[in-house]
């Protein structure tokens, strides 16, 4: 098996590679079996003080390189990751489960921020404003934030870390960095990566452990940590707010969606039926951007439902190190357990299976993917993220009805429709309540383009040239007595 040369099992502080100060450690285990891949260092609330402390002493040095340096070791950094990008694809599907495909996407994906942002980071001009009053002149700079903590989730273990990572060091930041403790692995190559570029010691740090409270705490209540950008959980992220009030940081937040996925009469079903299968069973459904709901028009929901159970039943579940599989293991057992209370919800309310609907009889948390029609507006399954491999089938008749549907939810991150009429594509783009629309794709996030949420999906966007904003904040100059 391809893996890369080391596995890293200690967290990443000022340049150095660390054990905790008890020296406890944790296991982190493959969800395709259970097995235990390593113990990884387990840190707590008085090492993540010292990383941003580290992080704080690195800042003067790092943010008074020029844009164009900090570019060349971004570059490097970029060109490390793709070098290794089998090692890193195999790595990652063993801590996270995704077939291996989705794995090496996910390496380009994640590194296509790094070599973005080391070329947004030269262009973060000021502005020269016209004077309202004589022998002034009023200018404004862009200055980097200072120390940045981002917290990362499981599912996607590369690519959440370089989208916050790569924006604040091109600004002239540094990071203090907390992954998922499922996920720590493909952090740590990736701190492994940034110290052979060449990146100093203390620009970027990986607080890797269990106790998400302790090092939260830390974290949130530093008056160093200027800035925090989180991923996660919609719960976890109001959470952090209310704890970053006190010291008034920025915040990044990209919480949880109920992305509506909407096929209209007029559309071309074989290519909703694609878009279908990658909006919502990419990565096992495991995605914030996933298909939560698809609403589908009248007319066309039988042909509609018909072709996706057929090509559903298709996908291939398995290891990702052991086959060409379409199809991992959810992230652990609690995942199977909600994937399974959502469908048991719906069936007593009357949806019924079409193809899957229940776990693999195997190790690991393997689930069937699953169509269910006959869904209603009211079932758990259309008010809650399912974050699994299962397409719940909602019948509308009109337009307005379709609307008021997507709509009807407290998040606002993605949205998809299927159509072909000109009129209604600008109508439904214009009504949608998100901060992303896939019209006629299913496939919507790269670098290029600003990604983020609306409602309690949360605040910011992270890629495009937006993304280093987050990163920066604007400093106005004014020039008297001219
Ligand atoms: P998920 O359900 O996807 O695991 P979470 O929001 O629980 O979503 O986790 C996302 C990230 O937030 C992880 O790195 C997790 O360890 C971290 N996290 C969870 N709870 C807290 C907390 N109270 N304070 C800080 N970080 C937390």
């Amino acid at each position: 098996m391809m893996m890369p040369e080391v596995i890293y099992r200690q967290a990443f502080i000022n340049g150095q590679w660390c054990d905790a100060q008890d020296k406890s450690t944790y296991p982190v285990n493959n969800p395709a079996n259970g097995e235990v891949i390593a113990h990884v260092s387990n840190l707590g609330e008085t090492e993540t003080l010292e990383a941003i402390d580290a992080a704080r002493q690195a800042l003067p040095a790092w943010q008074k390189l020029t844009a164009k340096q900090r570019s060349q070791y971004l570059q490097t950094w970029y060109q490390l990751i793709i070098e290794q990008q089998e090692p890193l694809a195999r790595l990652l599907s063993l801590e996270q489960g995704k077939p291996l495909t989705e794995s090496r996407g996910e390496i380009l994906y994640g590194a296509s921020f790094i070599e973005w942002f080391a070329e947004e980071g030269k262009r973060t001009y000021g502005e020269t404003i016209p004077s309202p009053l004589p022998g002034r002149r009023i200018t404004t700079i862009k200055q980097p934030i200072g120390v940045v903590a981002a917290i990362t989730p499981w599912n996607f273990p590369n690519a959440m870390i370089t989208r916050k990572v790569a924006p604040a060091l091109a600004a002239g930041c540094t990071v203090v960095l907390k992954p998922a403790p499922e996920t720590p692995l493909s952090a740590l190559i990736l701190a492994a990566l940034a110290k052979k570029a060449g990146i100093p010691d203390g620009v970027f740090n990986v607080v890797t452990g269990t106790d998400a409270v302790a090092i939260g705490r830390a974290l949130t209540q530093s008056p160093v940590v200027r800035k925090l950008s989180f991923t996660g959980s919609t719960h976890v992220g109001k959470l952090l707010m209310a704890q970053c009030a006190s010291t008034v940081k920025k915040m990044s937040l990209e919480l949880g969606g109920n992305a509506p996925f909407i096929v209209f009469d007029d559309a071309d079903l074989d290519a909703a039926v694609t878009g279908a299968l990658t909006a919502k069973f990419r990565n096992s459904g495991q995605t914030c951007v996933c298909a939560n709901r698809l609403l589908v028009q009248d007319s066309v929901y039988d042909a509609f439902s018909q072709k996706l159970a057929s090509a559903v039943a298709t996908l291939q579940a398995g290891p990702a190190l052991e086959g060409d599989f379409q199809q991992g293991p959810l992230i652990n057992a609690a995942a199977v357990a909600k994937v399974q209370s959502h469908i048991d919800d719906a069936r007593q309310h009357g949806a019924q299976v079409l193809t899957g609907g229940q776990p693999y009889l195997q190790d690991g948390f393997f689930f069937q993917p699953t169509v269910l029609t006959g869904v209603t507006e009211n079932m758990l399954i259309a008010n809650e993220e399912t974050f699994g491999p299962v397409a719940p089938l909602i019948r509308f008749q009109t337009e307005e009805q379709a609307i008021q549907l997507a709509n009807q939810t407290e998040s606002g991150l993605a949205a998809y429709f299927y159509s072909r009429d000109i009129g209604r594509i600008v109508r439904v783009a214009e009504a949608l309540e998100c901060g992303m629309v896939g019209i006629n794709e299913g496939a919507i996030s790269n670098e290029s383009a600003p990604f983020g949420g609306i409602k309690q999906s949360g605040l910011g966007r992270e890629g495009s040239r937006h993304g280093i904003e987050d990163y920066m904040e604007i400093k106005y100059l004014c020039f008297g007595s001219l």
